[in-house]
C-alpha cells in the first residue's frame, strides 16, 4: 500500500507588506515510484526535503500537478526523469502529451477533477494503511497562516477562498473530499483528520 510523506507544509503569508507562498507538496511511495504531489515554490525547503528522504529530484518519477498556480508547480522543470501529470493529460519533457485515465499509471491512486479554485483544479485519492484515504486536496482547502484552522464540515465547506472562479463548483468538490477522505493535505495549512463523528 502507498506511503504518504508531507515534505512540504504549504504557507500562504504576508511578512512586512510582502506576500509568501508556497503550496503543501506531497511525497507518496507507491509501487516502484517516487510520486510527488505539486512542487510548491522554495526551492531551497524542497531541496532539503527532498534530501531528507534519501532522494535527489532525478529519483522523482512522476509528479502531478493539482493545478498551474504558480505556488503548486514553479519548480515542475527539476524533476528531469518525471512524467507530470495534471486533471486529465500526461505530458513528457520531449513536449509528448497523452491522456491518463484518472489513475497516476502503475499504481491505484485516483486524480479526480474538483474544479471551483480553478477550473482545471483536480485532487489526488491515496489509500494507504498509516491515514486511511489520503486526499491531497490543495487549494479546495486551505489557510493564511495565523488563521484558525477549525476541520468540522461546517467551517471547512464555509472556508473563505479569495481567490475562488466558481464558488458553486467549489462546494461541490468539498462535498466530493469529505465524501471519502480519512486524511487531508490542505493547499496552504496543516494536514488535518477529517472526522465524521462532528457531522451534524
Ligand atoms: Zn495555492
Amino acid at each position: 500500500m502507498a506511503e504518504v510523506r508531507i515534505l512540504i507544509e504549504g504557507y500562504a503569508k504576508e511578512v512586512d507588506g510582502v506576500e509568501y507562498a508556497c503550496s503543501s507538496v506531497t511525497l507518496v511511495r507507491a509501487g516502484q515510484s517516487n510520486i510527488l504531489v505539486d512542487t510548491g515554490s522554495n526551492r531551497e525547503l524542497l531541496l532539503e526535503a527532498l534530501r531528507k528522504e534519501g532522494l535527489r529530484p532525478s529519483d522523482i518519477g512522476i509528479v502531478v500537478l493539482t493545478h498551474t498556480h504558480l505556488d503548486h508547480c514553479m519548480l515542475v522543470g527539476i524533476f528531469e526523469n518525471a512524467v507530470i501529470l495534471d486533471g486529465d493529460s500526461v505530458y513528457s519533457f520531449d513536449g509528448k502529451i497523452s491522456g491518463h485515465e484518472g489513475k497516476v499509471p502503475g499504481t491505484d491512486m485516483e486524480i479526480v477533477p474538483t474544479p471551483g479554485h480553478d477550473q482545471f483544479h483536480c485532487a489526488v485519492f491515496v489509500d494507504t494503511k498509516e491515514y486511511g484515504k489520503v486526499v491531497v486536496a490543495a487549494d479546495v482547502f486551505w489557510w493564511p497562516e495565523g488563521a484558525s484552522q477549525s476541520t468540522d464540515e461546517a467551517s471547512v465547506l464555509s472556508l473563505e477562498d479569495p481567490y475562488v472562479k466558481d464558488p458553486n463548483a467549489l462546494h461541490a468538490s468539498r462535498k466530493t473530499i469529505l465524501d471519502s477522505a480519512d486524511y487531508i493535505v490542505p493547499g496552504h495549512g496543516k494536514p488535518f483528520v477529517f472526522n465524521r463523528d462532528t457531522i451534524a
